[in-house]
């Protein structure tokens, strides 16, 4: 008698799945400033592509921006071609705490 072993199959996840895995200690004072008036006068707005969280967001032509879910990646200060972003790293102990599982 034989036994056939079945190779595991790779379960498919979505990044917003292992995004909530996820906490947030959310400061009250935003670690990223956007300047509006500087994002009136940008004809790509990259930011609104590009953040993976979404945290920017366009409407009726203006930029929304939160923080509070924010991964700290650094790409909007990147790419952001009017330097409107000032950046900054939450303070200590709070932001995003990543949980690997
Ligand atoms: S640091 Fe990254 S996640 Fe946070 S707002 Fe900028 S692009 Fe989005």
């Amino acid at each position: 008698m034989s036994i056939r072993i079945q190779p595991r199959k790779a379960k498919p996840f979505r990044l917003e799945d292992i995004l909530n895995n996820n906490v947030w200690d959310v400061d009250k004072e935003p670690h990223i400033k956007v300047d509006i008036e500087k994002c009136k006068d940008c004809p790509t707005k990259p930011c609104t592509r590009l953040c993976p969280a979404e945290c920017f967001t366009l409407l009726e032509g203006n930029i929304l921006f939160s923080y509070e879910g924010c991964l700290e990646c650094g790409t909007c200060r990147v790419v952001c071609p009017q330097e409107a972003i000032e950046w900054n790293y939450p303070v200590s102990g709070r932001g995003i705490h990543y949980r690997f599982s």
